[in-house]
């Protein structure tokens, strides 16, 4: 049995009476047909209305034919054919979509008047929408820069403050519907629908839509383009609209806020104030690596010392650096220590054995380790072995003295 549309004729209306035509049980959700509805069901990129058929929840909304099929959740549900029910729209939804959808129309018709560009996409995502603009149409303009893409926002702008009529026209045949200013061919021939915004004479925008639209441009409030990207030759526009486009100011205004906070900045000097701690710390970064080269030389002339005086086959030094930096430090003699040199990290508790390949330091790794919940490895020249405690990595190195003794 047909539904009959009412959110074709009136695109405010929330709240409504109806009369059930069938409910059906599929798995754990009711599907339930009405005499009217105004739940717009999902098409045209638009995702579908929500709200309440009695006191059931309507999660989804779908068109098939001439019907319009609710999906409500529900465990059990007392709906019948015939009874009589009220509606009502999730409001808050809808007119954020109408938002939305009227936003990416006004922004497609600038693109076509400004630059010649084709609406070829459009997705309504949860953080962003985007138009996929083709200038196939269009051989005098090869790109949509950035600075494009604004100047392209602002007259989309305009045209919602100058508070355009939105108007829906219904047409029997394509030829009446042709006569029309469109920025898209029709791809129907018959019951066709064109949305317009402002005059037919001089329209921001006019295509075949069968999407909801508030009345008036003023209503979007607002569209911001972030970005714009080149997507498969062509150009794709990365934008929000409405309630949506003011909260991502919201949203990116608290974060400058707080970081130029952070950094005692107003908004405008921010960026400024973080080149400069960026350069001090650069800075800092270059003085750092300057004393640790010193401090390691330093270290190395005492180990140099240490190993021409001792006779023990085992050598083990103890430095107040973490164990990359030791690790950095065991390098000068990785394949050239004729001992073994058990370099220890006090401050990481974990040691970098280093020999010529005479003592085969990842096999040492290997084999004691473990015994006192050591980890790590390595190959015949050097290898890291990682302690939690002190008194742990004291033992393994003790147990490698005995061992090699
Ligand atoms: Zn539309």
């Amino acid at each position: 049995m047909e539904t009959t549309k009412l959110y074709k004729n009136d695109r405010y209306l929330k709240e409504w009476d109806a009369v059930v035509t069938s409910v059906e049980k599929k798995d754990d959700v009711f599907t339930v047909t009405l005499d009217q509805t105004a739940f717009f069901p999902e098409g045209g990129g638009q995702s579908c209305d929500q709200g309440l058929i009695n006191n059931y929840k309507v999660v989804d909304v779908q068109e098939d034919g001439e019907m319009v099929i609710h999906t409500i959740e529900a465990d059990e549900c007392d709906l019948k054919e015939g009874s009589a029910v009220h509606c009502s729209l999730d409001w808050a939804r809808r007119f954020d979509n109408m938002q939305r959808h009227c936003g990416e129309h006004i922004l497609s018709g600038i693109f076509f008047h400004m630059f010649g560009g084709v609406n070829r996409g459009f997705h309504m995502g949860q953080d962003y929408m985007t138009v996929d603009i083709s200038l196939e149409a269009n051989p005098e303009i090869t790109e949509i820069t950035y600075e494009d893409a604004l100047a392209a926002e602002l007259e989309t702008n305009k045209v919602i403050w100058s508070d355009a009529p939105v108007t829906v026209l219904h047409f029997d045949s394509r030829e009446e519907a042709e006569k029309m200013p469109l920025r898209k061919a029709l791809a129907f021939d018959e019951d066709i629908t064109i949305v317009s915004v402002g005059s037919i004479e001089n329209a921001a925008d006019c295509v075949a839509c069968c999407g909801t639209h508030p009345t008036t441009a003023g209503q979007v409030g607002l569209v911001k383009i972030f970005k714009v990207e080149n997507y498969k030759g062509m150009f794709r526009i990365y934008f929000e609209a409405g309630e949506r486009a003011l909260h991502d100011y919201r949203s990116k205004h608290n974060v400058l806020t707080e970081l130029s906070n952070k950094y005692s900045s107003s908004i405008e000097d921010f960026p400024s104030k973080l080149k400069a701690q960026e350069d001090k710390l650069a800075a800092a970064k270059a003085e750092l690596f300057q004393i640790k080269k010193i401090l390691t030389d330093n270290e190395c002339e005492k180990v140099d010392a240490l190993l021409e005086s001792t006779e023990e086959k085992v050598v083990v030094y103890s430095l107040q650096l973490s164990l990359d930096d030791t690790f950095n430090m065991a390098k000068r003699y990785m394949g050239s220590c004729s001992k073994l040199l058990m370099l220890y990290s006090e401050k990481d508790t974990s040691y970098i054995l280093v020999s010529d390949g005479s003592v085969n330091c990842g096999a040492l790794v290997k084999e004691y380790a473990s015994f006192y919940q050591g980890k790590g490895g390595g190959n015949d020249k050097s290898a890291r072995a990682i302690f939690t405690k002190k008194e742990d990595a004291e033992m393994f190195a003790d147990l490698i003295g005995k061992h090699l003794r």
